[in-house]
């Protein structure tokens, strides 16, 4: 892992459902870059608090606070923007990460696997997206800080664009997450607010371990990746981190995909 150079430093961070996976991956790249972390957990309160202490491993890494909520209700999302507030200060990065998959065939899916599935990976991100706008636009550019009035960093998925057969919750979650990321840049980016998405692609991590780690799915997935391996949280995080730093300061309302080349569609490789 290369040294970090401070990028982040002095600002202050949400990164929802970071107590596993992609999200722990985000909040520890971006806390090894200086900013100051919450770390939002859903259930896991143990992994939340081995994020933390891992971050307090670096050099000089940012404070982090572990904070339980729920990103699809309200009340839970508003107050882990007042815990920033009251531990570090005003927000200048919010990365709504936190999402699930309930999967069935459409003619099969309850209105709960529908709703479920809806509410955390849009609602949950418009709640998120929407707290930190109101705090961007009340601090405006934090001079010597950041160029950006804040930076919003949705983490989307390959099926934003690749149709997914048996998870039509999921796909449709995230296709509208396109649009809800494209809105907040046009609405917002005159203010200096980025708004932007990481596409993940195949990572291994809780949410599709029954794939990896059986033999035969590992190998059909590898099928769909151009790149032939399945890809680590920790692309993702250094990919997100630098979305929420000065470097990527030109780039709002777009997609950056880290597939391995997913969605280049492998499968026309030989045919068509
Ligand atoms: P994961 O299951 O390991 O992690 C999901 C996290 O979200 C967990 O920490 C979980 O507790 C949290 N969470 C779930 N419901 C929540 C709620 N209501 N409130 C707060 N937190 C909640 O999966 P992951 O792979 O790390 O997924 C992270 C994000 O990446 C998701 O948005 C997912 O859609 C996206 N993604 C993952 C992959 C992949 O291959 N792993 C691919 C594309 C997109």
């Amino acid at each position: 892992m290369q040294k970090p150079n401070q990028r982040l430093k002095n600002q202050n961070a949400i990164i929802t459902g970071s107590s596993n996976g992609i999200g722990k991956a985000i909040a520890i790249a971006i806390a090894r870059e200086g900013a100051n972390v919450l770390i939002n957990y859903h259930s896991d309160k143990e992994g939340a608090e081995e994020v933390a202490h891992t971050i307090s491993k670096f050099d000089n890494p940012g404070k982090t606070i572990v904070c339980k909520g729920d990103v699809s209700k309200e009340d839970d999302v508003l107050a882990m923007f007042s815990q920033v507030h009251k531990n570090f200060g005003p927000v200048d990065i919010c990365v709504p990460n936190a999402g699930i998959q309930m999967d069935a065939p459409l003619h099969e899916m309850t209105l709960e696997q529908w709703s479920t599935v809806v509410n955390v990976n849009l609602t949950g991100q418009f709640l998120c997206a929407r707290s930190a706008i109101r705090e961007f636009l009340k601090n405006g550019v934090r001079e010597g800080i950041s160029r950006s009035a804040g930076k919003i960093i949705h983490v989307s998925s390959v099926h934003e664009v690749i149709p997914w057969a048996g998870h039509a919750n999921y796909a449709a979650s995230k296709g509208g997450l396109v649009m809800l990321m494209q809105s907040i840049c046009q609405e917002y980016g005159p203010y200096k607010i980025r708004c932007n998405s990481v596409a993940p692609g195949a990572i291994k991590t809780d949410i599709n371990k029954e794939v990896w780690g059986d033999p035969v799915k590992l190998e059909k997935v590898k099928e769909l990746i151009p790149y032939k391996e399945m890809g680590e949280a920790e692309e993702i995080g250094s990919v997100a981190c630098w979305l929420a730093s000065d470097e990527s300061e030109y780039i709002n309302g777009t997609t950056i995909f880290v597939d391995g080349g997913m969605t280049c569609y492998p499968g026309f490789t030989t045919n068509g």
